[in-house]
């Protein structure tokens, strides 16, 4: 038997098999423990997070009144941390050449039915200027692994040139990338090509099935793969984005796994995720979710959901348009603090409807960026283009210490609204434009500190004079 250790350098011992299967007895033997519910709620209100088998007992409750208490304190969380602004981004996809054998994925090594492409400098630049005609501030890079297609030097001139184009008004001031578990050398070349957060997601947590999954290639090294924070974290990226993929494993072993992979980057550098993204798994060019016989209901998946940010209230949560405007609209209610919008997941995809059939995933939402913007609206929270605190150095312990004493809506709103007015100059349609107008009057007067909502009031008058990038 391992041992738990949460600040272990090993995989096998922060994600712990045994500690999770002891975690999923106790979660299940207490759904009906209204005691013990309840007294994990009332630390929950206490806004500190909760361990993985408190969360997971909240997560297995079957008493529908303390449902509902999880649900609304979820929704109050999300509330006191983020206030209610919703980070807008795209995924920018370079290159779907791929030496691994994720089963899940269609840009898998022996798919030979799906398209391989990689863009060129050139072509990168007119997928960016795109990007920004559409409003976008806020990148993913994604590319396959691939040592001879996708080098590390590939990435790091793409994201170069990335920063380079300044096209109208436009710019991409925030470069995230979503690249394959690398050496702490190129992480530490990541860093200094100044990007904002890596993201890998784990998938599964459950090695044997991780292990199933990825036959070959370089992923198919567990610990390899669920080490790669760590070695990100030594080379210097203070923020780093995780997730599953819901649909591989049970939900509930996923769920623990990763509260337990934040908790041990807690314990080992004092820093937990900047971001946890929820994906589940959708149908693709030679991938039938079907196969996999662990989907989740979308009741349970709200409930995840919940139970995370009531885990982690400091950590920014994504949901992509994997999922459908329904099911966004919910999640946004109960802890998602960021979403993509008018994503292509096909390399070349903002330019080129050729690329149509080579995309990673079906999208269930095809909206564009504008209508996820209005539809935000018309639901009460305020789109966001904000990219201000990794240019202002609030990044890693930083961040977090700030959004743990006192949550970050305070910065974050005004920064919404300022960037809100940029979109509504720049690029929005008349009517997301008015509708953009009437929102920042009727969400001005929310800034509680009198200085910071005149300097709003002053930056939104600067911005319709043509003075871009303003930020606190
Ligand atoms: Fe390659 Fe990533 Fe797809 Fe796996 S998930 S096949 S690593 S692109
Ligand atoms: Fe994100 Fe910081 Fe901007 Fe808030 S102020 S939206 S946390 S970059």
């Amino acid at each position: 038997m391992t041992k738990y250790d949460p600040a272990s350098t090993k995989a096998v011992e922060f994600i712990n098999h045994e500690e999770i299967l002891e975690t999923l007895d106790y979660g299940r033997a207490n759904a009906h423990n209204r005691d013990l519910i309840k007294s994990i709620l009332e630390k929950a209100r206490k806004a500190k997070g909760l361990s993985h088998r408190e969360a997971f007992v909240l997560l297995s409750s079957k008493e529908e009144d303390l449902n509902e208490e999880i649900f609304n304190l979820a929704k109050e969380l999300k509330h006191k941390f983020y206030a209610n602004r919703i980070v807008l981004f795209a995924p920018l996809y370079l290159s779907n050449y791929c030496v691994n054998g994720c089963v899940y994925c269609p840009y898998h090594g022996q798919n030979r039915t799906i398209p391989r492409r990689k863009l060129t400098q050139e072509e990168i630049k007119e997928q960016v200027i795109a990007l920004q005609d559409l409003g976008h501030k806020r990148l993913a890079l994604e590319a396959g692994e691939d040592p001879i297609n996708n080098p590390i030097e590939y990435i790091l001139e793409s994201i170069k040139t990335i920063y380079g184009i300044k096209h109208k008004n436009g710019a991409i001031r925030r470069v995230n990338v979503n690249i394959a578990a690398t050496t702490v050398e190129n992480y530490r070349k990541l860093k200094e090509a100044e990007i904002g957060t890596y993201i890998l997601f784990q998938e599964t947590y459950n090695k044997k099935q991780y292990e199933e999954l990825h036959k070959f290639g370089p992923k198919s090294n567990y610990e390899y793969h669920t080490e790669a924070m760590d070695r990100a974290m030594e080379g210097g990226i203070d923020d780093v984005g995780m997730g599953v993929l819901y649909g591989l494993d049970s939900y509930e072993y996923e769920f623990v796994g990763q509260l337990m992979h934040a908790e041990h980057l807690e314990a080992r550098f004092n820093v937990g995720p900047h971001t946890i993204s929820v994906p589940r798994i959708q149908p693709a060019d030679d991938i039938d979710p079907d196969d996999f016989d662990n989907s989740l209901s979308d009741d349970m998946f709200a409930k995840v959901v919940a139970c995370i940010r009531i885990a982690a209230p400091y950590t920014g949560m994504i949901v992509s348009t994997r999922e459908s405007e329904a099911m966004r609209d919910r999640l946004l209610e109960l802890g998602i603090s960021q979403i993509s919008g008018g994503s292509k997941t096909s390399v070349g995809g903002y330019t080129d409807d050729e690329t149509v059939g080579s995309d990673q995933f079906e999208l269930s939402d095809n909206r564009s960026l504008d209508e996820v913007v209005d539809w935000l609206i018309s639901k009460n929270h305020v789109p966001s283009f904000c990219t201000a605190c990794y240019r202002k150095g609030r990044t890693g312990e930083v961040f977090m210490g700030m959004v743990k004493e006192h949550g970050i809506g305070n910065i974050c709103h005004p920064n919404a609204l300022v960037t809100l007015k940029e979109y509504g100059v720049d690029y929005a349609s008349p009517q997301t434009k008015t509708d953009i107008d009437k929102l920042i009057e009727r969400e001005l007067p929310n800034i509680e500190n009198e200085g910071i909502r005149e300097s709003t009031r002053e930056n939104i008058k600067n911005v319709e004079e043509g003075i871009r990038d303003l930020y606190i």
